[in-house]
């Protein structure tokens, strides 16, 4: 799938650790978007920290495969551009090669009584949409003058119906979510999905006021990125592993730091003020601080010897199965332009399949001339059972669904199925009041510390920016609290 990197780890000092040398500053598990961005923190400020990685590549999640001129993300496609994926880019001197989604790609499909409709990105377009159409307008109006909520947690289905009706629930909420989280408004936490939406209502009483403002405010703030960088939806011409790639090169050429792969760690324990990690093939490693960097299910296994109150909160959290399924075609076997992101489609329009992105509009290079490449979605929490069946079935369902709307005449001519039988976490009802427990537990484990997208947001850019935080944190408080044993400290 992913191509292995060759790193010369084991001419690091921190590979050559083994059980008999002083412990690390720092061991992360996990290398994926998260702990990659947490070792190379710790790392560019000389701690001596290892990342271990089960797979044979760094990644995680994020796995671009080449196959002649076709070019497919199996996880992640984009990137969002803010200032601290910014910052990041400039710091690994990637910056230049990141390539920016095509413009037409603004513009993005949901589907309306079996047609693809253009979601309204102007005024007036949006006071034309049949995606909203006059009695959504007639209740939009009314959503300044609705009170808050008693400030209880709240599913995002039953704060987007009570705050802009039932309409804009079922229209847009619902095939947004399905695009992002794989998930059920119904049963999402607003409050832990989408904190930003919560705060609206939660600080000017209204959605819409509180976006005004927001948007007036943004407008008036200086931006580190520069415009045209602003907001961009982002990929590399090797893909989003070639940023994984970028990240592992440069903590492999930090003298005080390893990564090694193909190194699952199966058992966790203390041996005083150390945290002692074995890998399968039974080797250990010892630091003063541990980085749990791994799926929220990985953590709970790791964990629950130690403390059942530490694993229990995150075996609560829900992963979905998501396919996702790659489809080259003849550029004359498609009618439809593919002029933009791709295609959400609304549970209520009784379709098994999620979405699609429209792969080969977004950035050049990922299809072969006169091609075009779609990627597609299918599963995920109200519909998991729609991802199972062997590749064919995969293949054969989502073109029996997505024929008619954008128009397929012929087969296509390539395809990869790409399963996730874990695929994205969700953030449901007592997703926060999990995070609580399991925070008072953690904290009777001195140096230990989880990370991952099943906190603080999935988008990789929020995997990055917790990640990096986590590992400046780490740093600093290394700076602040000298080695008591007097050795193994930067
Ligand atoms: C199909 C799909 C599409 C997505 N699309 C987007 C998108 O377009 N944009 C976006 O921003 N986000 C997207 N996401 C979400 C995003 O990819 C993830 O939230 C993010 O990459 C997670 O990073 P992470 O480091 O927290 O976890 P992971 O990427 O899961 O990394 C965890 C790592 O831990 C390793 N590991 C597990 N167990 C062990 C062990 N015992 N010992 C050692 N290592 C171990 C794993 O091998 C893995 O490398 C998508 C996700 C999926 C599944």
């Amino acid at each position: 799938m992913s191509a292995s990197l060759d790193i010369p780890a084991s001419h690091t000092d921190a590979a050559r650790h083994d059980a008999a040398s002083a412990p690390l500053d720092v061991l992360v598990v996990g290398g994926g978007a998260t702990g990659l961005a947490a070792t190379w923190s710790l790392a560019r400020r000389g701690r001596r920290v290892a990342l271990l990685e089960r797979g044979a590549a760094f990644g995680g999640n994020l796995q671009t495969e080449r196959d002649g001129d076709w070019q497919i993300e199996h996880g992640p496609n984009t990137v969002i551009m803010k200032p601290p994926l910014y910052a990041l880019l400039e710091q690994l001197e990637l910056l230049d090669e990141a390539q920016a989604a095509n413009a037409v790609a603004n513009k993005r499909y949901v589907v309306l009584d079996g047609q693809l409709e253009a979601l309204p990105m102007k005024p007036l377009a949006a006071l034309r949409s049949p995606l909203i159409g006059w009695r959504g307008w007639a209740r939009l109006a009314r959503e300044p003058f609705i009170g808050r909520a008693r400030g209880d947690e709240e599913s995002l289905a039953g704060f987007v119906e009570r705050r802009l009706g039932e309409r804009i629930l079922r229209r847009m909420i619902d095939p947004f979510v399905s695009g992002v989280y794989a998930g059920d408004p119904a049963r999402l936490s607003v409050q832990a999905a989408m904190p930003r939406l919560a705060a609206l209502e939660a600080n000017h009483g209204s959605l819409i006021r509180g976006g005004l403002k927001r948007l007036r405010q943004a407008r008036r703030e200086p931006s580190p990125i520069p415009a045209a960088w602003r907001g961009k939806l982002v990929s590399f011409p090797r893909g989003l592993q070639q940023l994984a790639e970028r990240l592992a090169e440069r903590i492999a050429a930090q003298p005080q730091a390893a990564l090694v792969a193909d190194c699952e760690i199966v058992a966790l324990r203390r041996d005083g003020a150390i945290w002692v990690a074995e890998s399968a093939a039974g080797r250990q490693w010892r630091a003063r601080d541990l980085v749990l960097a791994v799926p929220a299910p990985v953590a709970a296994r790791l964990l629950r010897p130690l403390d059942e109150a530490l694993a229990a909160p995150l075996t609560e959290i829900a992963y979905p199965p998501v396919n996702a399924v790659a489809l080259g075609f003849r550029e004359a076997d498609i009618g439809h332009p593919l002029d933009g992101f791709g295609v959400l489609i609304p549970r209520a329009e009784g379709r098994r399949t999620l979405g699609a992105l429209f792969s080969s509009t977004l950035f050049p290079g990922r299809a072969p001339a006169g091609h075009k490449l779609l990627n597609v979605f299918i599963g995920g929490r109200q519909d998991p059972e729609a991802a199972t069946g062997d590749d064919a079935e995969q293949v054969a369902r989502v073109i029996a669904e997505l024929r008619d709307l954008l128009g397929i005449r012929g087969e296509p001519v390539w395809q990869r199925v790409t399963r996730w039988p874990q695929a994205i976490p969700q953030y449901e009802l007592g997703h926060l009041a999990r995070l609580e427990a399991l925070d008072a537990a953690l904290a009777a484990q001195d140096g230990l510390h989880l990370a991952g997208n099943w906190r603080g947001g999935i988008a990789v850019g929020d995997c990055l920016e917790n990640g990096r935080l986590l590992g400046e944190a780490l740093a600093d408080a290394a700076v602040e609290a000298p080695d008591p044993r007097g050795g193994g400290g930067a």
